[in-house]
């Protein structure tokens, strides 16, 4: 039993301990090189955003507006929102700073944690981390498919197998009016059948039904009209470039006319990529985005069509395979007595300065503990400060992998340890770490 007097984090927001965090590194490493190859700059935009915002953009029926957002009314009397999503908060930035008066298209990225109060699972959290990307200012389609094919490249770089894109076009808003009354006319015979949650959503937002998780729902939802027969010319044309461009890129999908978002702003392309290796269970939607060409207007700006997509962190963390993150670490300082300790930390900065990951144990433990921790911490070379040695002006330079020893004198130090590295073959920089 943990000690309830003990101080826990608030449910659904997670620690992530040094140990984990070389995954972590290296998919944000990956998706930062890979939006800079695309031409996106990052944006960092507050955690906390006037509620407004996201109630205008987002929209009321939607199931972020309505229940999972953490809404405040702080000290000065001012309703605040810990972000749900990075859209909102980039077009009010987009627009508090006029950049459409600048330039007339806009690339970028941002990476960060966002927050719903939603009900906890495997790869469902309140505070989760998000990676996505903005375009503003270009009305695709090649834009659309560059952005869907950049995701499932990004994707495979980083070895998540089993990916399977979807897209759908959501049409303009014309059309997805149309859409609506279509489709509340025809599941309004079934509705005594239909959960409580489609009931409502009957009302209020009837294209959420189509994403019902509810077995009867999507019974029901199966022969329900769908929208690319309802597609206007133009909606039409744009839809068929999409598909006629991922295909020259390569880029594998599927149309998937029941594809539907939570969030209201959507309009045209809308794309999802699914994955289902890993650890993912239920929760399988590794990334969402779409087209938003009403959103900057509907914020009190221009009319500016974009475009964007954002990915959670954690989700492509269960999807990934589990290689084992070992630690390594080039060296490892050992002496032979506590007065050497000095001595020991003149080594550790020495080492480091000169770019090598290095390691001290200054704790005044027994040379036989010390030579443990190195083994566990992975070192491929021990340093040893020892009396005798000392009074010669060389210390002696252990190699773990082969059991080599030998002595060397201190400025020699680095050039031994690196010259022990390139042997093994592997860089000291490598992507172990
Ligand atoms: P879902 O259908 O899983 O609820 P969503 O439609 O709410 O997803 P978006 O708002 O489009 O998701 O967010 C984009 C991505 O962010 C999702 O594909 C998912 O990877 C991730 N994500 C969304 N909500 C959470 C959450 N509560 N915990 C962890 N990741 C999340
Ligand atoms: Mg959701």
């Amino acid at each position: 039993m943990s000690d309830p007097s003990l101080i826990r984090a608030v449910k659904g927001m997670n620690d992530v301990l040094p140990d984990a965090m070389p995954r972590w590194h290296r998919v944000e490493a990956a998706f930062r090189e890979t939006a800079r190859r695309y031409g996106y700059g990052e944006v960092r935009t507050p955690l906390v955003e006037p509620t407004p915002l996201f109630v205008r953009s987002i929209g009321e029926a939607t199931d972020i507006v309505s229940k999972e957002m953490y809404t405040f009314v702080d000290k000065g009397d001012d309703m605040l929102t810990l972000r749900p999503e990075g859209t909102a908060s980039a077009v009010r930035a987009y627009l508090e700073h006029a950049v459409h008066g600048q330039e007339p298209v806009s690339k970028w990225y941002y990476l960060g944690p966002m927050f719903r109060r939603e009900r906890p699972a495997r790869g469902r959290y309140r505070q989760f981390w998000q990676a996505g990307l903005e375009c503003f200012g270009d009305s695709g389609p090649q834009i659309d498919a560059e952005m869907i094919e950049m995701v499932v490249s990004l994707l495979a770089s980083l070895g998540v197998q089993d990916l399977e894109v979807l897209v759908n076009s959501l049409g303009s808003r014309d059309t997805r009016a149309r859409y609506r009354e279509a489709l509340r006319s025809y599941l309004s015979p079934h509705e005594a059948r239909l959960s409580e949650e489609s009931k409502q959503r009957l009302v209020t937002n009837p294209l959420r039904i189509l994403d019902s998780k509810s077995p009867v729902d999507q019974e029901i939802c199966a022969s329900a009209p769908s929208i690319l027969d309802m597609l206007d010319d133009a909606d039409r044309a744009h839809f068929d470039e999409l598909t006629a461009t991922l295909g020259a890129l390569g880029t594998k999908f599927r149309v998937e006319p029941k594809l539907v978002r939570g969030l209201d702003y959507y309009s045209r392309t809308l794309f999802e990529i699914q994955g289902k290796g890993g650890e993912l269970g239920a929760q399988n939607a590794l990334c969402g985005g779409g087209r938003y060409d009403g959103l900057v207007k509907e914020l009190g700006g221009p009319d500016v069509p974009s475009i964007g997509f954002a990915m959670g962190l954690e989700r492509i963390l269960l999807a990934l395979p589990n290689e084992a993150s070992a630690r390594s670490l080039d060296a490892m300082v050992v002496v032979a007595e506590p007065s050497l300790n000095v001595k020991a930390a003149v080594m550790l900065k020495q080492l480091r300065s000169a770019g090598l990951t290095a390691e001290g144990d200054l704790r005044g433990q027994s040379m036989k503990s010390q030579l443990r921790r190195a083994e566990k911490l992975g070192a491929r070379t021990v340093v040893i400060l020892g009396g005798a040695e000392e009074a010669r002006g060389v210390v002696q330079l252990k190699d773990m992998r082969v059991r080599h020893q030998q002595d060397v004198a201190h400025d020699a130090v680095v050039a031994a340890i690196r010259a022990r590295l390139a042997l093994e073959g592997a860089s000291h920089d490598g992507a172990a770490r």
